[in-house]
């Protein structure tokens, strides 16, 4: 656990003034955790509801839990009172459910819209266009219980430099057309969630201002 703790201030250590950490702890024990906690460190990311649910009901209560994996509309209801942002909010009907749960538990739920420039088909969000469409249409600003609080994005999986540029460029463009649109929590709508272990520098380059980083501080997952 030393040498999660290590991690944790070299890869702080590195992060400009600004940029928030999202430690990715999925698939890492408490105990890993904990240490990291000791650190002073309270945002950790999760994502599977049920290793979330049960890890923040171990785990001190002033832990700001983040989901950041595909969530299924069936593990909405379980995992709303523990979370402090979801990242992943990939289609309207999700949205809609979380802000009908969020409602029923009498609070707001905080979120990030996902959005996909990534070459691989299998990653989850909207396209660039949809969500700008989404929010012109104002349907947002119908979802009381909901803040929008700003898009999460990911590159491609690749070692090609030039396209992951590109990716993060397009997420941090189609953040800055969702900005000028008319928001309701207007305001709040700040977080532009980008960047990984091996790329969180060129995304920081392109305006991250949260990084979500698992391997680097945890250490290689063993599914
Ligand atoms: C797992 C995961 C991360 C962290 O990945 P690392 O390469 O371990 O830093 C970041 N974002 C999302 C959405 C993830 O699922």
């Amino acid at each position: 656990m030393h040498q999660v703790k290590e991690n944790l201030h070299k890869c702080l250590d590195a992060l400009p003034k600004g940029v928030e950490l999202v430690a990715v702890s999925k698939f890492h024990p408490v105990d890993a955790i904990r240490a990291a906690y000791e650190e002073g460190h309270r945002i950790f990311g999760e994502s599977r509801a049920t290793e979330l649910v049960a890890k923040a009901k171990e785990l001190p209560g002033d832990i700001l839990w983040h989901f950041i994996g595909h969530l299924q509309t069936n593990k909405v209801r379980m995992i709303l009172p523990h979370v402090s942002l979801i990242h992943s909010i990939d289609s309207e009907r999700l949205l809609q459910l979380v802000d009908s749960e969020a409602q029923r538990i009498n609070r707001v739920a905080d979120v990030l819209l996902q959005v996909h420039v990534a070459q691989e088909e299998t990653k989850f969000g909207f396209a660039p266009d949809e969500l700008i469409s989404l929010v012109e249409s104002g349907t947002l600003n119908k979802l009381e219980h909901i803040r929008v609080r700003g898009i999460m994005g990911m590159a491609s999986n690749t070692d090609d430099t030039m396209r992951i540029e590109s990716d993060f460029e397009a997420i941090a463009q189609t953040f800055k057309t969702l900005k000028s649109l008319p928001l309701k929590d207007a305001p709040a709508f700040t977080i532009l969630s980008m960047g990984m272990s091996d790329d969180h520098q060129l995304a920081i380059a392109h305006g991250s201002n949260m990084v979500r980083i698992g391997s680097s501080i945890f250490g290689i997952r063993e599914y």
